[in-house]
């Protein structure tokens, strides 16, 4: 597993991961730009210059997530993509087209009920961040699809909360790397199973289709050796065959 994240998000060095093979691969773009709460900061013509720039900058990283993503698939490999639900990156053209890929699930996920907290000014309580994640793990999407059951008041994540809540919560991290295992475990044993049943075709063409050459037909009478084609066809009464 390889992660990415905000820490790595410039320099060349970021390409080096175009060489990594992992099983799986973790993306977790900066989601900071694409924050609900920049719509604040783009009152003034200032700051809407402010936040356009790190957008333009947090599309090539979500480029580049995704070109990781699709090399992942193309390797039979597994992605596993995250932001928050709310995040605007979801309408970036490149990841509006890696989730619409077949194959590619959204998985839809509430992180209170993984023990993400935060504090307010009536204290400790869960956080929710509903968060979205784009996968090609079948098992990773059944791991994650937990929705708050409800039953606990939530902390909203304002006034500079948000930040302190920008890392995965250790229930989250355990579920994921079991989804990831779980994987691991259903590829192991399909693979098994696909050998058995191509041994089991191998098995059926030899006794369906391949020719006999070796038979050889005579005549009971004459005792002369007769065409097999013909034999074949038209069988004949009078016959005996021999390997
Ligand atoms: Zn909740």
């Amino acid at each position: 597993m390889f992660g990415t994240s905000a820490g790595n998000t410039a320099g060349t060095r970021h390409w080096k991961l175009l060489k990594i093979r992992s099983l799986f691969l973790v993306l977790s773009p900066e989601c900071t730009p694409y924050s609900n709460i920049q719509n604040l900061n783009m009152r003034t013509p200032m700051g809407k210059a402010k936040v356009e720039a790190a957008r333009r900058r947090g599309d090539v990283h979500l480029m580049f997530c995704v070109t990781l993503a699709r090399r992942q698939m193309d390797g039979g490999r597994y992605f596993v993509y995250e932001h928050p639900k709310s995040a605007v990156s979801w309408d970036n053209p490149n990841v509006a087209k890696l989730a619409s890929t077949p194959g590619v699930m959204r998985t839809e996920l509430d992180q209170c009920e993984f023990g993400l907290v935060s504090e307010d000014e009536l204290g400790k309580a869960p956080a929710k961040k509903p968060t979205s994640l784009l996968t090609n793990s079948v098992e990773v999407d059944r791991m994650m699809s937990v929705k708050c059951q409800g039953g606990h008041r939530h902390v909203h994540l304002m006034s500079g909360r948000a930040r302190a809540a920008a890392h995965y919560p250790a229930k989250c991290c355990r579920a994921l790397c079991k989804g990831m295992k779980r994987q691991a475990k259903v590829d192991a044993s399909g693979m098994l199973s696909t050998l058995i049943m191509a041994g089991w075709h191998d098995e059926v063409g030899e006794v369906s289709h391949v020719p006999e050459p070796w038979k050889k037909y005579w005549d009971d009478i004459s005792g002369k050796e007769l065409k097999p084609d013909l034999v074949r066809a038209a069988p004949v009464p009078r016959r005996r065959s021999s390997r």
